[in-house]
């Protein structure tokens, strides 16, 4: 599990988390959501050390994070953000044994088998000899999930993974996510895709100004929600 204590932080003299308290429990989906700036990116940015928190502690399993080098935490922390990152000149099995071989320091072979079963997973079976270029945006999305999946993280975080999609193609990465979130992977997505929160959440955190405001089901959240600035932003977004 992911135990996230009193987190706060601030870019400079600039205070964006403010004694945050969250439970993430093993199997389960954990969705964020929440006006721009209210800190969500940067809540799980701190959840695998690409910013470090003023105050405050995070335990996985049981262990600070802090404890650990950036570089090991990555490989039992996934990320996967709005722009996908992959390199132009690679394969999308180019990208994902590319990282592999890099992390875990995986010879060729396996790294080419390991990166050839992920994309098959994500359904990338046909276009996995394509490079980013030639794949939808979509697809090179689910590249990026599947480069993600390849290290065998503990938990993946996802930043807004949809944001910059166009509308059509949406669809098949929620499906991708929802799927992974069946199958039992610990998952912590920032969206704005409140269906989405909605019918594969166990948890929906709603923050507002570097504060969780409210926490909990996703029926409670969404058909009750008890402070004004929850209602607030539900009337803007649904
Ligand atoms: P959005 O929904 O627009 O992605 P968010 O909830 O993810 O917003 P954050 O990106 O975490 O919000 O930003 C929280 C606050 O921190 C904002 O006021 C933002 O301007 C500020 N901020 C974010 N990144 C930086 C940075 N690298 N340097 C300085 N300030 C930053
Ligand atoms: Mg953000």
């Amino acid at each position: 599990s992911l135990e996230v204590s009193d987190l706060s932080m601030a870019y400079g003299a600039l205070k964006v988390l403010h004694g945050i308290n969250l439970t993430i429990k093993p199997g389960t989906v954990t969705c964020i959501i929440g006006p721009s700036g209210s800190g969500k990116s940067t809540l799980l940015r701190c959840l695998n050390r690409l910013v470090e928190p003023s105050d405050g502690d995070i335990l996985l399993d049981g262990d600070s994070i802090f404890k650990f080098k950036p570089e090991h935490l990555r490989r039992r922390v996934g990320m996967v953000f709005q722009q996908f990152n992959l390199f132009p000149d690679h394969t999308a099995l180019g990208n994902v044994a590319l990282a592999l071989r890099k992390v875990k320091r995986m010879p060729k072979d396996e790294a080419y088998k390991i990166a050839a079963a992920r994309l098959a997973e994500v359904g990338l079976a046909e276009r996995m000899h394509h490079r980013p270029s030639h794949l939808s945006g979509g697809q090179q999305q689910r590249v990026a999930i599947a480069r993600a999946l390849a290290m065998n993280p503990e938990v993946m975080l996802f930043d807004e993974v949809t944001s910059a999609l166009d509308p059509e193609l949406v669809k098949g990465v929620l499906q991708l996510m929802a799927r992974l979130g069946e199958s039992g992977m610990t998952m912590v997505v920032v969206t704005h895709e409140m269906n989405f929160a909605r019918k594969v959440a166990d948890q929906v955190v709603f923050m507002d100004e570097g504060r969780v405001v409210e926490a909990g089901r996703p029926d409670d959240l969404f058909d009750n929600p008890q402070s004004s600035r929850l209602k607030r932003f539900l009337s803007q977004v649904l």
